[in-house]
């Protein structure tokens, strides 16, 4: 059996930002710094050799990046929800775009979106007292920005860690709101101990279901019995833990998870966002991810 397994990243990638230029631009209104950022992500990515990229989400965290564009949200130390959550303008559009044009043409673009249930779970609600409601409200604030994206990324994956904490009864129907008849493929990530939830998972409206296998390798034995329903990408890297895997201990894993999912396994990526890694760390990881990638595919 041939394996045909992409690299891909999940979402954050550190990268050194300089505060002093970026309060110099806000006040001179320039707002090309951001790209000199978004440069750097993209090209340690490409540089490691990951065939799905990403923007590196660095122009703000993963509920920022969200809330500071939609209506009835204010930040402060966190997102405050002060009226009806509503979409008005492209959120990381602009972000894609940008990073499309840096990518060489077999590269693949994936865009990134914070799952409504993390975006409600991390906000402070002072307006709706109804999380169900506010979870709707994100969810078809977010299908609006999913309908812009699908004809400039490759793959759309939503990041929803906080299922692993507490899947709400309505998780599929809310994931079905921003997944339903888009044209690009699409991805659910979910970090955390998922081995509980495994039988909602399998179900979810997305073509690839993605998890931390690496710092949670129990996982490989909760998922068997589910492992021929969904295609999978498989966290082959830790996220949380500077050791550098080498190739060889990627390889294992990678072959631990082919026994396992077969050919569903589709992708190999970091476990989560690498945000929190020191730079070179982060770069060396997707490097032997790479390699250990072309040693399976060739194998
Ligand atoms: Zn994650």
């Amino acid at each position: 059996m041939k394996q045909m397994l992409k690299t891909s990243v999940i979402g954050s990638y550190p990268i050194y930002i300089d505060t002093l230029e970026l309060v110099n631009d806000y006040f001179s209104e320039r707002l090309s710094s951001w790209t000199k950022y978004i440069e750097q992500a993209v090209h340690d990515m490409t540089a490691a050799g990951i065939k799905y990229v990403s923007d590196g989400q660095t122009r703000d965290p993963f509920i920022q990046l969200f809330t500071r564009k939609l209506g009835g949200c204010r930040i402060r130390d966190r997102t405050e929800i002060i009226g009806h959550v509503e979409y008005h303008d492209p959120i990381t559009l602009q972000d894609q775009k940008y990073t499309r044009q840096l990518l060489p043409r077999t590269t693949r673009l994936v865009g990134i979106l914070t799952g409504p249930y993390t975006l409600t779970k991390s906000s402070v609600d002072l307006f709706y007292h109804d999380e169900k409601e506010l979870c709707f409200d994100f969810a078809a604030a977010l299908r609006n920005e999913a309908i812009l994206l699908q004809k400039h990324v490759d793959l759309i994956s939503i990041d929803e860690p906080f299922f692993s904490n507490e899947l709400p009864e309505y998780a599929k129907e809310l994931i079905g709101i921003i997944t339903n008849g888009l044209s690009c493929s699409t991805r659910l990530h979910v970090c955390g101990d998922v081995s509980q939830i495994i039988p909602h998972l399998v179900e979810m409206p997305v073509e690839i279901l993605s998890h931390e296998f690496k710092a949670s390798p129990h996982l490989f034995e909760s998922f068997r019995e589910y492992s021929c329903l969904r295609k999978i990408c498989v966290g082959a890297v830790r996220s949380d833990d500077v050791h550098v895997e080498s190739v060889e201990e990627i390889v294992t894993h990678i072959k631990k998870a082919i026994a396992i999912f077969g050919e569903n396994v589709v992708q190999i990526a970091p476990d989560c966002g690498q945000r929190l890694l020191p730079r070179e760390t982060a770069f060396h990881k997707l490097k032997n991810l790479a390699i250990a990638g072309e040693i399976i595919n060739g194998g």
